[in-house]
């Protein structure tokens, strides 16, 4: 197959000021990356952040976004021997890491100091071809549909392991705030497959019905309940609350309201991150209640393989709607005015 020398990209030129889609040059692998031919890109929250810049975290400019890329192996450096040309394959917000330090040697590479962020530090999927390190792509056997798959390598891997971190067992209840966006859709198919009941919480009726479609036992409206803690509370069948709290959501009103109907002993696991926001919770009903708080940031390669091997099995199946890439900028618009039922993927042209 040739590569060809430019290609088409969504590119973020100056921070906050939206995206141009325009012809940039495709980049070489390094000696240890792989070149991968996008096929498909989900489209997260996070590179809304990216594009607004309200993160402390400093960015690349100009940046190509977007890390659920998935695709095929079009070139690789001399080192790689783990993928070969023509093998499918993910891409995902963790591009690189140095596969030495402390975090990557007990598989936390995400907390590595040196980790490469996807759309973030490097260019991401949002672009014809794009490098990645091949230690850290995810491969995917080639009978999985590359746009069904691309949502799972980002919002899929980062609920499955926050559900983990929670510490929720079969048959225990977990609150899913957010439940109508990227990452709250497939939590509730993850708890679903993992045994867990779900309480889904977001705004609006067409989240309400996808919710109830996708397994939720209640959906609780936070645009209409006038106490979001009672009616939690009075959601579980003994009233003492859920087991476990997922934060998904990128707005930080929910967080402060979770330790309130949290059930002794349960935990909170925060993951949406909304922009210059903090998180308050009385100490006194913490320590009493022994309740966790705490943060769940992606997954490590293990469990990207084990997130994709439950959408393998059939066990996951959360709706998204596929867009051409040159109308990425409807869909930031459509996500900041939080709209989205679900995950937008766009199509990468041929
Ligand atoms: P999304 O926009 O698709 O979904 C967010 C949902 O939250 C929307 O459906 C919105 O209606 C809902 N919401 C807003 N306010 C709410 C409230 N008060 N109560 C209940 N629901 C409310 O976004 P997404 O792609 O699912 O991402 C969500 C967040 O997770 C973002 O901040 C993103 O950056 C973050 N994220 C974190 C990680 C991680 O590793 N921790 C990974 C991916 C994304
Ligand atoms: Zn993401
Ligand atoms: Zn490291």
């Amino acid at each position: 197959m040739e590569i060809p020398e430019q290609q088409w990209a969504q590119v973020i030129e100056t921070p906050r000021r939206g995206v141009v889609y325009k012809q940039i040059p495709v980049q070489q692998p390094g000696p240890d990356e792989v070149l991968v031919n996008i096929k498909y890109s989900g489209v997260c929250h996070t590179d809304l952040h990216a594009l607004t810049g309200d993160w402390p975290l400093e960015e690349k400019s100009p940046l190509v976004g977007g890390h659920e890329g998935a695709g095929i192996v079009v070139a690789k450096g001399d080192q790689v021997t783990r993928v070969g040309v023509g093998d499918h394959v993910g891409v995902k917000w963790l591009n690189g890491s140095c596969l030495a330090c402390e975090f990557c040697c007990q598989s936390d590479e995400p907390l590595c100091p040196e980790a490469l962020l996807s759309g973030y530090t490097v260019d991401g999927t949002f672009q014809q071809y794009c490098v990645a390190k091949a230690a850290h792509v995810s491969i995917l056997p080639k009978e999985v549909p590359l746009d069904a798959i691309a949502p799972i390598l980002c919002a899929g891997i980062t609920v499955y392991k926050g559900l983990k971190e929670s510490g929720a067992r079969p048959g225990q209840i977990v609150a899913i705030v957010g439940a109508g966006g990227g990452l709250g859709c497939l939590a509730q198919q993850y708890a679903k497959a993992m045994g867990l009941r779900v309480i889904a919480i977001d705004g609006g009726d067409e989240k309400k019905e996808m919710c109830l479609k996708l397994g939720a036992e209640t959906y609780i409206d936070f645009l209409r309940s006038e106490n979001i803690v009672h009616d939690v509370q009075g959601a579980t069948t003994d009233g003492l609350g859920p087991h476990a709290v997922l934060l998904v959501a990128a707005s930080e009103a929910p967080f402060q309201q979770a330790a309130s109907y949290v059930r002794p002993r349960g935990s909170i696991v925060m993951i949406g991150m909304p922009a210059h926001a903090y998180l308050k919770a009385s100490i006194f009903n913490t320590v009493v209640r022994m309740v966790s708080i705490k943060g769940s940031y992606v997954g490590n390669r293990q469990d990207g393989n084990e997130a994709i091997d439950f959408f393998m099995r059939g066990l996951i199946q959360a709706p998204f709607k596929v867009v051409p890439l040159s109308e990425l900028g409807k869909v930031y618009e459509l996500m900041g005015q939080g709209k989205i039922a679900g995950r937008y993927v766009v199509k990468i042209p041929d």
